[in-house]
């Protein structure tokens, strides 16, 4: 929601920014270079292929064992050195999942009609006798 205008103050005081240090030129570059720097931050020894900065260990183990399956996985990428496939850092993120919500409302709601129908049916009864 306010993710927007945020951005946008932050774009206005980077302007200002800018203008006073007459440097925008040289911060360009170097946001370039980051950017260059952080799409490129993983690189497959072996074949030389990229990975952005924010790349799961997953996919680049993935990616060794699909095309480099006579090279470990840590010859390919350094970062994958002491790398579990078995037990990857997803592990802790799938647990949320485990998470159950309570159907509590849905229980009450069984439970009101049962106990109309035994209103009902002891109503019945009642008015038989
Ligand atoms: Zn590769």
């Amino acid at each position: 929601m306010g993710k927007g205008s945020n951005v946008q103050k932050a774009q206005a005081a980077r302007e200002r920014n800018q203008k006073k240090m007459g440097k925008s030129d040289e911060e360009r570059k170097a946001a370039a270079q980051k950017a260059a720097k952080d799409s490129t931050a993983f690189m497959c020894s072996v074949c030389r292929q990229t990975f952005m900065v924010n790349v799961k260990l997953t996919l680049l183990h993935g990616h060794a064992v699909a095309k480099h399956p006579d090279k470990t996985p840590a010859t390919c990428f350094t970062a994958l050195v002491g790398f579990d496939p078995n037990a990857p850092a997803g592990a802790a993120a799938a647990a949320p999942a485990a998470v159950v919500k309570p159907k509590k409302k849905k229980k009450e709601e069984v439970d009101l009609s049962s106990l109309l129908d035994a209103g009902l049916s002891v109503g019945k009864k009642k008015g038989k006798k």
